[in-house]
This record gives structure tokens, C-alpha cells and sequence, in this order.
């Protein structure tokens, strides 16, 4: 990957590690001759500036989803605050701002579309048959199911299907990813094509 784009997401706040994000730019790129990108979390845009950077190789594009006012751990009092993110207008997180820095940085504005909104939401207005679904958004056991199941309608035969944040082990954390990993394992015959740290890459089988 482009040495001045990884530069860019090193900066960006966000919670994807270099070779976890080597990995999904690997997995970006095979999936970009199968159809457009589509992401769920930008947060600051860490993860999307691997997943851009592989849209912009494969001419394809990253689709963003974030409703920019964070998850459950981002809240005033919980573990992954951060005070720099209020909006001091609504008192609220808005990530939205700090995407937009990390994608003008990277010169990707006109590879990433950024959208405002919740992912069912979304999900139900999607008509594309898309190439990657990367999912990293809230992680409750209820959110994770919701989004595998609004967004999976939407994948591609052949299409890849990313998770963040997998861990088989309760003591290492939340288990509902790896629910999520293991329905689409087990229930939906994916296979799996690469694993680094907690990121997962499945591929749905092509009929
Ligand atoms: N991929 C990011 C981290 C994502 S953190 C990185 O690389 O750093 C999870 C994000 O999911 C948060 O920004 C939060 O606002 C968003 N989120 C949580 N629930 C959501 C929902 N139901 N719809 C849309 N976005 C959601
Ligand atoms: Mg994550």
C-alpha cells in the first residue's frame, strides 16, 4: 500500500492496527473485481483509508456507514471517550468531522462516499450487489446480528465478508462478532480467507 496513505490512517484516531488494516487492503483489493466496498464504522476513518486505497486500485469505490454519534464504548463515562469528539453545539460525539479531515489527508473524497445514518437504515436502501461487506460498527449482541442480517442480502456471490473485533476467547472480548463469524461459518457456508489479530475475511461461496 501507498507509503503516504498508511501514514494517513497511522495518524487517524480509530482502532485498526497497521497489519489488520494490511489485511483488509489485501482483501479490498481482491473484492473490488467483485463490486463496490461498503464498510460499517468509519469513526475517524482509520479502516477506510485501507478500504479506499484498495477501492481506488480496483476502480470501485468504499461506501461508509457511521452515524457519527458513536457505540455503546465511545459515551461520556465509558471506557473509549474521547472528550476531543463532543460537538460542543449538541454535547453530542459527531466523528463526522474528524472522517472528513482523514479523507481529504488521504485524497480520497472522491473514492469514499460517506454516509450519515444508521445501518439497517441504510441497508434497506441499498440496491447494489456489493463486493465487501466490512463489518465494525456497534457490538452489542442485538447490533451485530441486525447488521449481518440488513447487510448480507447486499453481498455479492464471491464477495467477501470482513468482521472486526473476533475473539473466540470471553476473556479477550465481547462475543458478538465472533457470533456473528460463526453464523456465517457455520450457517451460511463462508470460508475463511485470512485472519490477523481480530479481523476475519470470509468469502461467500459463488453460488
Ligand atoms: N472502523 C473504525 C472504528 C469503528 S468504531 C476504525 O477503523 O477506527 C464503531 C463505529 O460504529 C462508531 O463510530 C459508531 O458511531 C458506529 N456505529 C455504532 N452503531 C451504529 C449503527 N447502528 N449504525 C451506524 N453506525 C454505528
Ligand atoms: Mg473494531
Amino acid at each position: 500500500m501507498d507509503d503516504g496513505l498508511l501514514a494517513v490512517a497511522e495518524a487517524a484516531k480509530g482502532f485498526m492496527p497497521r497489519q489488520e488494516g494490511l489485511t483488509l487492503y489485501r482483501a479490498g483489493l481482491q473484492a473490488g473485481t467483485v463490486g463496490p466496498l461498503l464498510e460499517i464504522g468509519s469513526y475517524c476513518g482509520k479502516s477506510a483509508v485501507y478500504l479506499g486505497a484498495a477501492a481506488r486500485a480496483g476502480g470501485t469505490v468504499l461506501v461508509t456507514v457511521d452515524h457519527h454519534r458513536g457505540s455503546e464504548e465511545h459515551q461520556p463515562g465509558e471506557g473509549y471517550h474521547d472528550r476531543e469528539l463532543v460537538d460542543p453545539y449538541t454535547g453530542c460525539l459527531d466523528t463526522l468531522p474528524a472522517l472528513r479531515r482523514t479523507l481529504h489527508d488521504a485524497g480520497l473524497d472522491d473514492v469514499v462516499v460517506a454516509v450519515v445514518a444508521d445501518s439497517v437504515t441504510a441497508a434497506s436502501l441499498c440496491r447494489d450487489r456489493l463486493g465487501m461487506v466490512f463489518l465494525d460498527g456497534s457490538h452489542t449482541p442485538a447490533s451485530a446480528i441486525a447488521d449481518y442480517e440488513a447487510w448480507m442480502p447486499h453481498l455479492a456471490p464471491g464477495g467477501m465478508l470482513a468482521i472486526h473485533d473476533v475473539f473466540s476467547d470471553p476473556r479477550e472480548g465481547g462475543q458478538a462478532p465472533f457470533g456473528i463469524y460463526r453464523r456465517a461459518r457455520q450457517r451460511d457456508g463462508f470460508e475463511e480467507v485470512a485472519a490477523t489479530g481480530s479481523l476475519r475475511v470470509l468469502r461467500r461461496p459463488s453460488s
